[in-house]
Formats: C-alpha cells, structure tokens, sequence
C-alpha cells in the first residue's frame, strides 16, 4: 500500500517552524494536579509531542518547541494542571514561508 502523500510527517511539520527560545516557560505544567489524571489527553494531542508520560506515571513537560496552538489547555479536564500564556515578544514559535 502506498502511503498516503496528503500526511503531513511530524519531520515535515517541525521543519516548517524555528523557535526563539524565552528564558521563561510560557506554559507551565502542574505535576501534583496531573499526578490523578487517568487520561493524559495532552499526551496524543500535542501536535509538537511536548508531553511525555514517565515510567513512574508522572508527565514530563517541554516548553521549548511549543506551536502555540493552545490545544493543551482546551482539552485538559483538570483545573490548574496547566498555565498558559504567550511567550514574550520576540520570542516563541516562527512560523515559515513554503
Ligand atoms: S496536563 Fe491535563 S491532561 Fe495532561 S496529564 Fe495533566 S491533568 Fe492530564
Ligand atoms: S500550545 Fe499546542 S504545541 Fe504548545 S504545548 Fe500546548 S498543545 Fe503543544
């Protein structure tokens, strides 16, 4: 079966964007909140897979590559898991000319 040309690979997506990395996370993560959730919704629906489950079922949580989307904070269910806010001018995600 062919692939299908229409599927946008993590690579390609990554590779359209550059980041200017802030000193300070604009989105902040509370472990101790997530530490009950049992559906970790922000794990499958990053679309820059910045959230990793632990071994130990903790998150792990990686501001840096951030697309800015907001997904993360629509679809978590638990109040104040998660902080967000737009990096400081200048900094945060570019996005390409094709
Ligand atoms: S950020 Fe929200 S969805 Fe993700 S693990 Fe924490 S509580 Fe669950
Ligand atoms: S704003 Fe979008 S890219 Fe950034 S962490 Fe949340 S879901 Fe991922």
């Amino acid at each position: 079966m062919k692939p299908d040309s229409r599927v946008v690979s993590f690579e390609e997506r990554m590779a359209t964007v550059e980041f200017r990395i802030a000193e300070h996370a604009h989105i902040t993560v509370d472990t101790e909140v997530c530490s009950s959730c049992t559906t970790r919704e922000c794990v499958t629906a990053c679309p820059a897979n910045l959230f990793a489950q632990t071994a130990a079922g903790g998150i792990l949580f990686n501001y840096e590559q951030c697309f800015e989307c907001g997904t993360c904070y629509m679809v978590c269910n638990k109040a104040g898991a998660i902080s967000w806010s737009y990096p400081q001018g200048g900094f945060g995600v570019v996005f390409r000319r094709g």
